[in-house]
């Protein structure tokens, strides 16, 4: 049997909780919207 109860979490954005256009590099875990938000937070350009 295998449980797979509690395997990462929340699978979705860490802010909205949008499960589409998840990214997960930099260790983020948010959706492509949010990092859009916070791209500019960070100190990443926005796609040009
Ligand atoms: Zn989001």
């Amino acid at each position: 049997m295998k449980t797979i109860k509690n395997f990462g979490r929340k699978v979705g954005c860490k802010r909205c909780g949008r499960k589409r256009g998840i990214i997960r590099r930099y260790g983020l875990h948010i959706c492509r919207q949010c990092f859009g938000e916070i791209a500019e937070s960070l100190g990443f350009k926005k796609y040009s």
